[in-house]
This record gives structure tokens, C-alpha cells and sequence, in this order.
């Protein structure tokens, strides 16, 4: 069994719940924190039960709750390099901080990251050494840890950013902090508990953006938002999926004739913007393999589409294969989750 639950999809927010039966995984956290869990609660999503985050580039309706919700839950964060320093560079502020400091932050980042590794592989080893020599564990202090914010209880522990400036100075996390972050490469598959997982690279202006094939007991889910156009490698990657979460953002007449400003439509119809009604329908039409159970239109502007206009504009590019093979389509919302589809 295999499940998607979308909790948010579009520019003021996007999260997903990918489950297999042992594993759930959240793609992006771009609501508040507090937000996150109400919506997981009305989809009824355990949030305890959550073992990673996978996040797909660091635009802020991507990223909004990431890091109260990663610490709250005190669960890893999967990121690119590039994405992960990216994020970090936007919660610094760039007037306290000089290129030269900068570099500085990043070396002293990667060796406390080096140090912790370090840390955790001796403290298993030496867990391994003491369990055949039927040692009892000695618990680690970490009083000098800079995770020491880790040790605080759950209260404590803010659910929105702007909650964190009631606590005192010297409890006062990094805005940045994240308790174990681990880095995954466009192309490279990892896994997830029994969750399969294979990012690709998507056109998209961000620092090195990725979209997702998640694969566990014969099912695979897709999930491609956030891009200019539909390069073959996406194609080839989104193959063979059972459930496609494919980005539909604007009528191309709607945006033209919209309220954005020149540069922004510009930005949003650009090959690293947004994919539009009719790119999503060309690719349904010509390149689309036929054999998903469901797809999920996501990433809808709500300036310049109409849900019911992408909907149209994606069943008649999917024709005859409708009744055939499935091919449900359905519309991620930007306010309320979507019912969980299960495979
Ligand atoms: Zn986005
Ligand atoms: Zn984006």
C-alpha cells in the first residue's frame, strides 16, 4: 500500500504526505508549522509518525514551516547541497553577514556536521563493542553540543517563527538549525525505510531544484512542481507512474491579461517559471504514457487559473485513456488537504 495525501499545493504553500505502509515521508513544508499540523490532523496524517522531510528547493512556499516543524519533530531534512546552503543564506540576515563571514559560516557548518558524523559513528561503534561485550550504555552528555536546543521540551519549542522571540536570548535557536540534515544528489536514488526514492532535476529558478519518483510495494508516485517547461529527462523520469502530482499553474490568457506586473508574468512563463494549463496538456497528450491511476493537478495560481479550467484543459488532453486505465484527474487545493489517494 502506497499513499499520497497533498495538504497544500500552489504559491502560498505546498506539502505532501508520502506513505507506505512502514514509512511516511513529508515532501516540502511551505505552511507554517502550526499550519502544517492542523492540516495533517484534518487529513488525518500522524505528524509523530513522520520520518523525514524531502525538500524540493528553497522557495519560501516550500520551506515557510521547515524548520520549527523539523525540530518539533526532531526528524532529518533531505536536501541538495546547493538547496540546503541556499536555504541557509535566505534565514541569515545579509546585513550582519559579509561574504568573508559567510565562508566562514559554511567551513565551520560542514565541520560540525563532519564532527557529529563522526560523533554518531563512534557512539555506534562503541554501542556495537559494548553490546557483544555486554557492556550497560553510559548516557552521552552533550552539554558543549551546539544540538543542546534539542534538549529543550516539547513546550518550549516554538510553532512559529515569530513565538521564538519569547524565549530567552541564550535558548534562542539559530534560525537555520536543523537536527540532522543528510543531502541527497538530482539522479541518484536513495531510500527511505522501504520508501524508493529518485530526485531529477527540474528548470525551475532556484539554486538546484528537484522533483521526485517514490517507489515502495510495486507502486510509484511522481511529483513534479515548480517548472518552466517539460524537459525529457523529466519525462523520462515521471514514467511508468501510478500517481502523477503534475504542476498546472496559469491559463496562458489569464496571465497574460492578469494583474502581475510585466517582469513577474515574464518570470512565470520563462523555461525556468511555471508550467502553464496547455504545457501540462501537450505533455498529456504527447508524451504521457497512459498508465496512472491519478492525476493530480497541483500548483494551481489562484490569479490566473481557474481549477475548473486546468481540469478541462487536462481531461481532453488525456481523451479516450480516461475510461480505459484510469487517469482520474484530480485538483490539489491551496486551502484544504486533498482526500489521501491510496494505491
Ligand atoms: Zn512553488
Ligand atoms: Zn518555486
Amino acid at each position: 500500500m502506497m499513499r499520497m495525501t497533498v495538504l497544500a499545493s500552489g504559491s502560498k504553500g505546498n506539502s505532501t504526505v508520502i506513505a507506505s505502509s512502514r514509512t511516511r515521508v513529508l515532501v516540502d513544508a511551505g505552511l507554517s508549522c502550526r499550519e502544517l499540523l492542523r492540516r495533517m490532523a484534518l487529513a488525518g496524517e500522524d505528524p509523530s509518525a513522520l520520518d523525514a522531510i524531502l525538500i524540493t528547493h528553497e522557495h519560501i512556499d516550500h520551506v515557510a514551516g521547515l524548520a520549527v516543524l523539523a525540530r518539533k519533530l526532531r526528524i532529518p531534512v533531505f536536501f541538495t547541497e546547493p538547496t540546503h546552503r541556499a536555504w541557509v543564506r535566505m534565514l541569515t540576515p545579509r546585513t550582519t553577514m559579509s561574504y568573508a563571514r559567510w565562508l566562514d559560516h559554511l567551513a565551520l557548518e560542514k565541520q560540525t556536521r563532519e564532527q557529529e558524523k563522526e560523533a554518531r559513528a563512534a557512539a555506534i561503534a562503541l554501542e556495537t563493542a559494548n553490546q557483544l561485550a555486554g557492556v550497560e550504555n553510559e548516557p552521552t552528555l552533550r552539554s558543549d553540543d551546539p544540538n543542546a536546543v534539542l534538549e529543550l521540551p516539547d513546550e518550549a519549542e516554538p510553532c512559529d517563527a515569530e513565538s521564538a522571540e519569547t524565549l530567552p536570548v541564550a535558548a534562542k535557536p539559530d534560525p537555520a538549525f536543523l537536527p540532522v540534515v543528510e543531502y541527497f544528489r538530482a539522479g541518484t536514488s536513495f531510500s527511505i525505510g522501504d520508501i524508493g526514492i529518485t530526485p531529477f532535476t527540474i528548470p525551475h529558478d532556484a539554486a538546484d531544484p528537484c522533483g521526485f519518483v517514490f517507489e515502495a510495494e510495486g507502486v510509484r508516485m511522481a511529483l513534479a512542481t515548480d517548472l518552466g517547461y517539460m524537459p525529457p529527462n523529466v519525462k523520462q523520469a515521471i514514467a511508468r507512474s501510478d500517481v502523477l502530482l503534475l504542476e498546472s499553474n496559469h491559463d496562458l490568457e489569464m496571465l497574460r491579461d492578469g494583474p502581475y506586473p510585466w517582469s513577474v508574468k515574464q518570470r512565470v512563463l520563462s523555461r525556468v517559471g511555471h508550467l502553464s494549463n496547455s504545457a501540462t496538456a501537450e505533455y498529456l497528450s504527447r508524451d504521457y504514457d497512459g498508465g496512472a491511476a491519478f492525476i493530480v493537478l497541483g500548483h494551481l495560481s489562484e490569479s490566473n487559473n481557474v481549477p475548473e479550467l486546468a481540469r478541462l484543459s487536462a481531461e481532453q488532453a488525456i481523451g479516450d485513456r480516461m475510461t480505459l486505465l484510469g487517469n482520474k484527474v484530480l485538483l490539489a487545493s491551496q486551502t484544504v488537504p486533498l482526500e489521501p489517494i491510496c494505491l
